[in-house]
């Protein structure tokens, strides 16, 4: 059920980078590498859990509750219109990788989301809107 070479597992084990912009001992938060929008940041658990049915409780209130966090400091650093909690299970329901996670995605009144897991982005503009969010959660925390 769970696949320990899927992409997420690798970043947790440090194995490929990412642009990380917050980390406890229950999650880790980086920059989506395809992003839909500026900002678009991922959250997902340490624990293995292919998806949101595949993960006991209390490690899932970890989750959302550090999905808040890291969403405030999104919404800190980037001002945008509003912000889209997404979460999918199961490739009809649009999951391309089988790690739990949770997308924080900015939204900008007019202009249009950019398509899901399709471009790759700059990796050096994603340090630094991942230093634009870590900045903004040092001030908010
Ligand atoms: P989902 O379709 O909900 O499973 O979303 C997976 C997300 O992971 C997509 O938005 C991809 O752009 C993103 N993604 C894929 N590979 C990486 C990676 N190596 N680092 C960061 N984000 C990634």
């Amino acid at each position: 059920m769970y696949d320990t070479n899927n992409i997420f597992a690798k970043i947790l084990r440090g194995e490929i980078p990412a642009a990380k912009v917050h980390e406890t001992e229950h999650v880790l938060a980086f920059m989506d590498a395809m992003p839909q929008s500026d900002g678009h940041t991922l959250v997902i658990p340490k624990v293995q859990a292919r998806n949101f049915f595949d993960i006991e409780p209390n490690a899932l209130a970890e989750l959302i509750k550090a999905t808040q966090v890291v969403a405030r400091g999104v919404k800190d650093a980037f001002k945008p219109d509003g912000i889209r909690i997404a979460q999918f299970n199961e490739p009809a329901a649009g999951q391309t990788v089988f790690h739990l996670h949770f997308h924080i995605i900015p939204c900008y009144e007019g202009k249009a989301l950019r398509a899901h897991s399709r471009e790759m982005a700059d990796p050096a503009l994603l340090a630094q809107h991942a230093e634009r969010i870590k900045a903004a959660l040092q001030t908010t925390s």
